[in-house]
């Protein structure tokens, strides 16, 4: 997991080229500088090694599958291998993260998680792993929010987490993150707070990178086996704050031969007013504790995204990702809602796979690229589509009323 020569990776004080940083309040300097001297240490540490690979393999199933899509193939006329992340339990790559934190946590002697969550996806996967360890966790979630994503809450709930309402703004993702540091510069000693994506103060987009990173280790081994070589020649990825992306392209990075696409969530249409195609849209700026492209206004406030996608509908973007399409490292597509909803159809009919709607975003990108019969392309499938069901099923009767008139 080294990388003392690469320019994309983190540099001795947190950045990314002159993205991330750690902006945060007086009051929790100890617990990141603690975090910030100690993360590598435990992420080293045989004994945590041990634990994470056991768990990633008897828990979460992995490795996940890199499986060869046939049919998807030929429809775009190269090899398509998709990397299998909704197979995880709990149906996405964020488990990996949860996991990896919660040990580092204990490492630490920490009592007490608490995390925020804007679709409830990061909040059930941080539930499940404190389930899993018999830890107390609380889980910060906009009202608007555990409205829309009620089915989620219940599962937290179940699993005996305490979520709490953020009652400030729009009542979502950027509130619910606010309540989470109040939270923790109340209690800064006994508690930790575990972020979901590549995103958030220094070190936080850096150990999420590299906790996810076993994706791209598990990609290389694996197209060992089924290709005989360690690289292929794209690399595609959907991005909300950056996590599943970053762990697909972490030990490829140095590579220049390896191509980088990532999707962005364009929404209604980048010019609409309706995206979250925050690589196109954003300037730079402050969020969650670290320098990056936001989408704010003139005087800097920031601007509620949309997306289809609850997952991708975020109104920053991790600063690796930032560095890297700002240095051409990283080509960034906006995908717009009906585009993913498009490639969604199509992935479920030509290969019996139903996606997250994420996901589908990274899928878009097929019919927006031309590729050579002989390139190889690896496809991160962050999610399964269970949870989006209630909109598929939705297109597919206005799409059926459309066919009727
Ligand atoms: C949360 C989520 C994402 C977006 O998060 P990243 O940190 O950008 O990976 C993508 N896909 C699925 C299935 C998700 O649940």
């Amino acid at each position: 997991m080294d990388n003392v020569n690469s320019t994309f990776k983190v540099d001795k004080r947190g950045y990314y080229g002159e993205f991330g940083g750690a902006y945060i309040p007086e009051i929790l300097h100890g617990c990141i500088q603690t975090l910030q001297d100690n993360y590598l240490k435990v992420i080293n540490d045989p004994q945590f090694k041990a634990s994470f690979d056991q768990l990633l393999r008897d828990y979460v199933g992995r490795p996940s599958p890199l499986y060869l899509a046939k049919r998807l193939s030929a429809q775009y006329g190269c090899k398509i291998y998709l990397k299998r992340e909704d197979l995880n339990h709990t149906g996405a790559h964020k488990i990996n993260n949860t996991i990896g934190q919660i040990l580092i946590a204990q490492h630490l002697g920490k009592k007490r998680i608490i995390a925020e969550t804007g679709a409830g996806q990061h909040g059930v996967a941080t539930a499940t792993v404190c389930a899993l360890m018999g830890m107390e966790c609380i889980v910060y979630m906009g009202k608007t929010d555990m409205e829309r994503q009620h089915a989620n809450v219940q599962k937290m709930q179940m699993l005996g987490a305490t979520v709490r309402p953020a009652i400030s703004g729009n009542m979502t993702l950027k509130d619910a993150t606010n309540e989470a540091i109040r939270d923790w510069c109340c209690n800064p000693s006994d508690t930790y707070y575990i972020i979901g994506s590549t995103v958030g103060p220094h070190p936080y987009p850096d150990m999420v990178a590299r906790l996810q990173s076993i994706i791209s280790e598990e990609i290389k081994k694996q197209l060992l086996e089924k290709e005989g070589c360690t690289s292929p020649d794209y690399l595609i990825a959907c991005v909300g704050g950056g996590s599943n992306a970053a762990g697909t392209i972490y030990h490829f990075l140095d590579d220049a031969a390896v191509k980088i696409i990532l999707a962005e969530a364009g929404g209604m249409g980048v010019e609409t007013g309706l995206s979250a195609a925050t690589i196109q849209l954003g300037t730079t700026g402050i969020i969650h504790g670290s320098r990056t492209l936001v989408m704010q206004s003139e005087d800097g406030q920031i601007e509620e995204p949309y997306s289809i996608s609850a997952g991708l509908d975020y109104p920053g973007i991790g600063p690796i990702h930032a560095h890297l399409a700002q240095v051409g490292r990283a080509e960034v597509i906006a995908i717009n809602d009906d585009e993913a909803m498009a490639a969604a159809f199509e992935l479920t009919r030509l290969e019996g796979i139903i996606p997250a709607i994420e996901s589908a975003h990274a899928l878009g990108i097929l019919a927006k690229h031309t590729f050579k019969p002989s390139d190889i392309v690896v496809l991160t499938v962050s999610g399964r589509g269970d949870k989006d069901m209630e909109t598929y099923i939705e297109h597919m009767n206005k799409d059926a009323k459309q066919a009727a008139q």
